[in-house]
């Protein structure tokens, strides 16, 4: 007998959707495990939301196969499909209340009407909208419509549930605590979640895995800290916040080491822990907090140690996000350093002072096209 643990709860294999101007989704494959939370993440128009409809059905694929629990589904209608998935759609019922309209999908099912009480109560509670339940969708603001399309979606408890950027409209305050709520759900009704997002902070937040796309393509599948310390491509190091990207050529450097020479002319070491040939190695990436930054006149033999002038300073609350053009260097290139707010306030770290940024090798990060 299987064992269901190892199937995926979704799997896509060499999925094609085109377009007429566009080829949306592009030969993507991927698996999603029981229970999981996976992130589909990239820019505005990367097809992410047109996967997320193949998977609901709502939209049919040219060339690939979607399984749902090992079992194909493309020529299967999405009500048919709906029984354990949910496409988590924003519209509410305007002449529904907020209750009726939690109640909606339960009803349908004729789910006894005590039942329904509770669960919408605590649906309510879990939500923070309890006292809403009387209201009209045109009475409430557009974060709270977004948690009470949440709501209808959970209180169905599917087995799989589809959420096209569900937190996009929150306020800060409420997205973060609302992303919490959402992990501990997810992990108490053992759902697993496939999720569509272009913010890679909520990504990184509540995924287990994160799938990186890019036009149409997957780039990247890993955990959110893989995803984070070693972004694949130039891509999604850019994607990902390490602003620092450095383009050159690479040489071996002993069996464990790379030596990439920048089309700036800087030398970067980097640890090769993953042994990418160096044929396919293009670059080095490296995130602005993981930078050292030293008073001008510390002596420093280190690698990747450079001298650089500070050109700008921009607050941040936590640290000051701080542009340091380097110097002796042939092409103009500026370094960008998460500076520590307490040092920012020493005189030796204000614009116009020379100071040396510096950082381990274990931060460099190799990139490949
Ligand atoms: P966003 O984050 O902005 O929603 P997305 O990553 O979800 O973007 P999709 O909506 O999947 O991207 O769109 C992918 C590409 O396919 C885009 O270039 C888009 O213009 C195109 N596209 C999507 N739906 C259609 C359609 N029905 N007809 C024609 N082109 C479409």
């Amino acid at each position: 007998m299987e064992n269901n643990e190892h199937i995926p709860c979704v799997e896509l294999k060499k999925l094609v959707k085109r377009f007429p101007e566009t080829v949306a989704v592009e030969n993507v494959s991927l698996k999603v495990k029981q229970g999981e939370v996976f992130s589909l993440l990239g820019p505005s128009g990367c097809g992410k939301t047109t996967t997320l409809r193949i998977i609901a059905g709502l939209e049919t694929a040219d060339e690939g196969e979607v399984l749902i629990d090992g079992q194909v589904v493309n020529k299967i209608p999405p009500y048919r499909r709906n029984c354990n998935l949910v496409f988590q759609n924003l519209a509410l019922f305007p002449h529904m209340t907020v209750e009726e309209n939690i109640a909606y999908g339960l009803e349908r099912r004729k789910t006894p009407k005590t039942e329904i009480k509770e669960k919408i109560g605590k649906m309510l509670d879990l939500m923070h909208l309890a006292g809403m339940e009387k209201r009209y969708p045109a009475q409430i603001s557009g974060g709270q419509k977004q948690r009470i399309a949440l709501a209808r979606s959970l209180v169905l408890e599917p087995k799989i549930l589809l959420l096209d950027e569900p937190l996009a409209s929150l306020d800060r305050k409420i997205r973060k605590e609302l992303q919490v709520e959402l992990r501990r759900i997810q992990k108490e009704l053992g759902i697993t979640f496939f999720y569509v997002t272009h913010d890679q902070r909520v990504a990184l937040a509540i995924s287990d895995t994160i799938a990186v796309m890019r036009a149409g393509r997957l780039e990247q599948i890993a955990p959110p800290d893989e995803i984070y310390d070693t972004p694949r491509t130039k891509f999604i190091a850019d994607f990902m916040g390490a602003t620092n990207i450095f383009s050159g050529r690479a040489a071996l450097k002993g069996d464990r080491e790379v030596r990439l020479e920048s089309d700036e002319g800087l030398v970067i070491f980097a640890f090769n822990h993953k042994n990418i040939p160096v044929e396919k190695i293009t670059g080095i990436s490296v995130h602005p907090e993981r930078i050292h930054v030293l008073a001008g006149d510390s002596k420093s033999r280190a690698d990747n140690s450079f001298k650089g002038k500070i050109v700008e300073m921009v607050y941040q609350g936590d640290f000051v996000e701080t542009k340091i053009l380097l110097l002796n260097v042939e092409n103009s290139r500026s370094i960008i350093v998460h500076l520590n707010t307490k040092l920012s306030q020493k005189s030796q770290f204000s614009i116009g002072k020379v100071v040396l940024v510096q950082w381990d090798k274990e931060n460099s990060n190799i990139l490949q096209d």
